[in-house]
């Protein structure tokens, strides 16, 4: 809690507060606690936040006022800053809420909040007008995001703007008093929108709503059922039948299924929980959270310890899930298509019912996914509830123009500058999918409009054949490209406001990204600051036999590896006993003989290789970073020991070789003394580890780099993050990781917002109307 100097402001000050604070019940609330504490003047809405006048007939510090501001604003809002000046007394004999007057501006919109107490207690009540009704919200919770298209946010602006409200609807909206006052979505059983449930394909009509469907979920049924940004799939969690059913409609057979529990009791029957994983589960944002087995429910989270579990976030879940009690809810698409919005987007095909409403989702939105990591958030997918939260820029960063980042490939995001800020969209999934690409563009045209970005400059990945680079280039505006794993760094940087004159050492671990040389980087140490990189150090390059097949089917990378530390005479191991002998030979040849072989550094692939050659990994995995997951999930805790690896100078054109031969030989001969998976997982974690805090030591020892990141998508991995950090901090290293974002290529675009910020600050005017192209951003000196 800030205080504030108690200054001799005298009987008038100007308050201004900047964040999200418009259409989140904050006026009222500033309206309220003016009155409450007996101060005349206003509150109006401004560009940035809200402007107010206060005053007293006597001097005043206005401490009670600053206080309440702090510790009473509504659970939707987020201040960022908040400036106090001296005002001239203008004898105002009441306090008001001024009209909001357009300006140019740039006005932050909430992300989609969870049913509050209050609108729960309210719908619960038998006597309430709203008694039952699955669109009860207020100021302090239900949709925004997913239902603004345009801004001002005004109801006339948002999927509402059909239903005009009713006498008792408005009055409530219109008293400053209320707790409903200018609620954009205000809506009651007499005036706003209305479920209804169809059968699927012949769409006809079932009487009994909301009540119907739960007896259908019961009945082991599959629903798709319409939330905030999108519909989810629904059934009983505990109906094996209706689960396998369901895995067949969404061509997943092990892939983990989210599920939905009615309230804490039902959660901890099934899940361990941490007092931080209780608090952020519970939190308006309501994301699923990825928490320790206690009970294993069947074919819900196959071979993994851990399930994501979500509470009830809308008033329609809460009376859904009043009979039944834990419930499968994933997202409703088509093999890798976003989630769908209406149904008529061939949502028959899914489900055995649909139970929807006529308030149209504007915007889709995934549920956001989390585990905790030291009580803070790390990410999977950041999207309803987060998204679109934003990320102000370090000061000395800041610029006029307006910046739109593209991102990647795989688990996009796209973000765009505006004014100080970053705004990073929700996850849209894999543009190689036409319907994805599809939303990405939707995605683009929603963010630059809602929040009136005029892009001077736009950038993309340095991959040549990304349909972001693609896209970029026929923009007709200057275009900058950015490393993949320097910007997984540069995200970080932004978000933990690393000053620009700062270098770290950013360890940046994924599958695959386009380095500047062309070649499938994925384990790399890169020192790093806003504007440029030097690759320090990266994981030896092993043969990929195959090229993307290699990343689907482990039993390639584990060959791969152990001919790298092996050579021609390859132990018998037993996990590739399950391949087909010809198969076998045909890889081996491939390498020998360099055909559709490329070579990376990927540490993704490393986590595939051990996983297969310790027995754990499935020949073909189903979704991504499968193996990882499983290898993870089997490391016990406890264990001592860890193998060994080679930090190889002048191996390499570029930066030291960090080889792991030692580490798979020894990892092979576990496997044939059959020391348990769980062992061999907790030492080759603690391996890795070893490895980060042994390249930091050089970086130390040569540059005097004391700050270390860690991104991309391989920290993910919760044993590997907390090893690393342990081991880091313990030798006196600051650790820094994403925690607004996922480390995964969802941050890419907030990174490459931060190159193109540097860029400005140092070299590149996008005034300049030249095509501007930069090739390479490795290696080069700021000119
Ligand atoms: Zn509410
Ligand atoms: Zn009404």
């Amino acid at each position: 809690m800030k205080t504030y100097p108690v200054p001799n402001f005298g009987s008038a000050v100007e308050v201004v507060v900047f964040g999200v604070v418009q259409g989140v019940g904050f006026r009222p609330f500033i309206y309220r606690v003016a009155r409450d504490l007996d101060y005349k003047g206003w509150v109006k809405n401004i560009g940035f936040g809200v402007e107010i006048h206060l005053e007293k007939d006597r001097p005043s510090d206005f401490q009670d006022f600053l206080l309440a501001l702090q510790n009473d604003a509504p659970p939707l809002s987020q201040i960022k800053e908040i400036t106090v000046k001296p005002a001239s007394h203008l004898g105002r004999k009441s306090f008001e809420i001024l009209k909001t007057v357009q300006e140019e501006s740039f006005v932050f919109i909430s992300p989609d909040i969870s049913v509050c107490q209050n609108c729960s207690d309210e719908m619960k009540a038998p006597t309430d007008r709203r008694y039952l009704y699955p669109f009860i919200n207020c100021t302090d919770c239900g949709p925004r995001y997913t239902i603004v298209k345009s801004l001002p946010y005004d109801r006339k602006q948002t999927t509402m703007q059909s239903f005009i409200m009713c006498p008792e609807c408005k009055k409530e909206y219109s008293d400053p008093l209320d707790r409903r006052y200018h609620a954009q979505p205000i809506a009651c059983p007499t005036c706003g929108p209305q479920v209804k449930l169809f059968r699927s394909g012949t769409r006809r009509e079932l009487k009994g709503g909301i009540k119907k469907a739960s007896s259908l979920l019961e009945q082991g049924k599959i629903l798709a059922v319409k939330g905030l940004g999108g519909f989810h799939l629904m059934c009983d969690a505990k109906n094996t039948a209706a689960i396998k059913k369901l895995r067949q409609i969404k061509n997943r057979r092990t892939k983990p299924l989210a599920l939905m529990a009615r309230d804490m009791k039902v959660l901890q029957k099934y899940a361990h929980i941490t007092p931080a994983e209780r608090s952020m589960i519970l939190s308006p944002r309501r994301p699923i959270i990825l928490l320790k087995k206690k009970k294993n429910i069947r074919h819900i989270a196959p071979h993994l310890d851990e399930m994501g579990i979500m509470l009830p976030y809308t008033p329609l879940h809460i009376l859904l899930l009043d009979k039944i009690d834990l419930i499968v809810a994933t997202s409703s698409n088509q093999k890798d298509a976003p989630i769908m919005k209406d149904e008529n987007e061939g949502i028959d095909e899914l489900c055995d019912y649909i139970l929807t409403h006529d308030r149209p989702i504007h915007m889709r939105a995934d549920d956001s996914v989390m585990k905790l990591v030291g009580d803070k958030p790390l990410f999977l997918r950041r999207a309803r509830g987060y998204v679109p939260y934003p990320q102000p820029v370090p000061k000395t960063l800041e610029s006029d123009h307006h910046i739109l980042a593209l991102g990647a490939e795989l688990k996009d995001t796209v973000s765009v500058y505006k004014n100080g800020y970053v705004i990073t969209s929700q996850f849209l999934g894999d543009l190689d999918e036409y319907q994805n690409y599809r939303y990405f563009e939707e995605t683009i045209q929603h963010l630059t409009k809602v929040f009136e970005v005029k892009p001077k400059v736009v950038v993309s990945d340095l991959h040549p054949d990304f349909h972001t680079t693609r896209y970029a280039q026929q923009m007709s505006i200057p275009h900058l490209q950015v490393e993949h794993h320097f910007a997984h760094i540069l995200a970080v940087l932004l978000e933990q406001e690393v000053p620009p004159d700062q270098k770290i050492l950013g360890v940046s671990f994924d599958g695959y990204g386009y380095g500047t040389d062309g070649t499938a980087w994925g384990g790399e140490f890169l020192l790093t600051d806003y504007s440029s990189f030097t690759r320090f150090a990266h994981f030896a390059e092993i043969p990929l036999p195959g090229g993307d097949l290699a990343a689907k089917q482990p039993w390639r990378m584990a060959l791969s590896y152990m001919r790298y530390a092996f050579g021609e005479n390859l132990p018998n191991l037993r996990a590739m006993k399950k391949i087909d002998p010809k198969k076998v030979n045909g890889v081996l040849e491939m390498i020998k003989h360099n055909i559709n072989t490329p070579r990376t550094s990927s540490c993704g692939r490393l986590f595939d290789a051990v996983s297969y050659i310790a027995g754990i990994s499935p020949v073909q995995i189903e979704f991504e970073a499968e193996a990882p997951m499983r290898l993870e999930a089997a490391a016990a805790e406890g264990i001592r020991g860890r193998y060994g690896f080679e930090i190889v100078e002048g191996a390499s054109h570029e930066g030291l070789e960090i080889s792991f031969k030692k580490m798979i030989k020894s990892i092979v001969k576990d496997t044939e003394n059959s020391v348990p998976v769980s062992h061999i997982s907790a030492k080759f974690h603690k391996t890795l580890a070893y490895a980060i805090a042994h390249v930091a030591q050089k970086a130390q020892q040569q540059f005097g780099i004391k700050t270390v990141a860690l991104t991309g998508g391989v920290f993910l991995n919760r044993r590997l993050v907390q090893e690393a950090t342990t081991i880091l901090e313990k030798k006196g290293y600051k650790v820094l990781r994403p925690i607004q974002y996922s480390p995964n290529d969802e941050s890419i675009s907030v990174g490459q917002i931060a190159y193109a910020l540097a860029s400005f600050k140092i070299k590149f005017d996008p005034a300049d109307k030249r095509k501007y192209n930069i090739k390479k951003n490795g290696n080069q000196k700021s000119d």
